[in-house]
């Protein structure tokens, strides 16, 4: 009897929170979300180490405790950090995953949104390697669009927020560089789901945008 073609099973897209298309790096810097709470909101964040400086490979060392604090003055300032996110998206749109979704990475600190505190409970914490200020690549662009596309279709997330709107006065990240218009445009959300002020009004984006 002739053998059956057997065709190789799609991954899944999802699996146990983690994104298969995101190269795996487990931090250690993480905790479980509060009973019931799911993902409801998406934040950005914008870093480099030691900022300014791309493709150094420290913020992947920074998120699993093996920066060397002694290797530059900057790090000597933040000695002892223990920080994470759920994902880092670098320059040239590489996209690098640390926590599962399904937990809760140590990404907002202190922080609100719309009246809740504690964001790093409810929040996927997403950062583009950069500098507050700066632009952003277009593939990382790209690199963020896709991966929020996913995060849509497997939590029940409606918001969008900079770490600057969550951490007023406290965190200026992402910063002017980053397009809010691009991501609203690309998820096809409305206004409310972004902060105030950041994406034009519809009235504005329809002729530049049919
Ligand atoms: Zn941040």
């Amino acid at each position: 009897m002739p053998r059956l073609e057997t065709q190789k099973p799609t991954p899944p897209l999802w699996q146990d929170g983690w994104y298969s298309f995101a190269r795996r790096l487990e931090s250690p810097n993480f905790g479980a979300r509060p009973t019931n709470v799911q993902p409801e909101l998406i934040v950005i964040h914008s870093i480099s180490l030691p900022p300014g400086e791309f493709g150094t490979g420290q913020v992947q060392r920074l998120f699993t405790n093996q920066l060397d604090w002694d290797a530059h003055d900057y790090f000597r300032s933040i000695r002892g950090l223990k920080v994470s996110a759920h994902f880092f998206i670098t320059r040239d749109g590489q996209l690098w995953q640390f926590v599962s979704c399904n937990d809760r990475a140590w990404h907002a600190g202190e922080s609100s949104h719309r009246g809740k505190d504690n964001c790093n409970d409810y929040s996927v914490g997403i950062e583009l390697e950069g500098l507050e200020g700066l632009f952003f690549e277009n593939v990382q662009y790209e690199t963020l669009s896709s991966l929020s596309a996913a995060l849509l279709q497997a939590y029940p997330i409606t918001q969008v927020a900079g770490h600057e709107h969550i951490a007023l006065g406290r965190k200026q990240d992402p910063g002017a560089g980053f397009d809010w218009p691009v991501v609203r445009r690309s998820l096809g959300l409305g206004a409310a789901s972004f902060p105030a002020g950041v994406t034009p009004d519809e009235a504005t984006l329809r002729p530049r945008f049919p």
